[in-house]
């Protein structure tokens, strides 16, 4: 039987609702608020990758502009989906989860072998913590409704790169919760 971590990449009011929000972003917000409490239910670890920049001199404003800045407002997960303390909490600075954070070791802890990624953007922060995961060896599943990017074009070619090559599960979040 797979052991699953859910990973919610940057769901943080900056990207979902803030001032660098699209009219995409606010849908995704349900569908990982079902995951979430499927997960809370039935034992799966549920990790946070959040953004939270060096203000001012952090590299990916050279391509953003300044963006959850830590401390911020914008840095905080929206208010739908607030972490609960059993939550873990990866705060990064670049697009992975994993590039110098404690998720792999986290994960490892956990016993985790299968990876469920959501959130924003399918084909850029998700796509690389995907990538990175997958260079790990994990399995990974992404749940189609709760991930999304800035146009319709990108959303699918994003969900067509992460099955094409890093072998993702990419499905639908009810058909997802019935078999965890
Ligand atoms: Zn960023």
């Amino acid at each position: 039987m797979a052991k699953y971590a859910l990973i919610l990449v940057d769901l943080l009011n900056d990207f979902i609702t803030g001032p660098i929000s699209t009219e995409r972003a606010p849908e995704i917000v349900q569908p990982n608020r079902r995951l979430i409490d499927a997960a809370h239910e039935k034992g799966i670890p549920v990790i946070y990758a959040n953004d939270c920049h060096t203000p001012e001199i952090d590299h990916e404003f050279v391509v953003w502009g300044p963006h959850a800045v830590v401390g911020t407002k914008g840095a905080e997960v929206v208010p739908e989906l607030t972490p609960t303390d059993k939550d873990y909490i990866v705060p990064k600075k670049r697009y992975s989860g994993f590039y110098g954070t404690e998720l792999e070791l986290l994960l490892r802890e956990l016993g985790v072998d299968t990876v469920i990624i959501t959130g924003w953007q399918t084909d850029c922060c998700c796509r690389h913590t995907a990538a990175d995961a997958f260079f790990r060896g994990y399995k990974i599943i992404i749940p189609r409704e709760a991930t999304d990017t800035d146009t319709l074009e990108n959303y699918l070619s994003g969900l067509a790169y992460l099955k094409k090559n890093y072998g993702a599960d990419v499905c639908y979040v009810d058909e997802l919760i019935d078999r965890l």
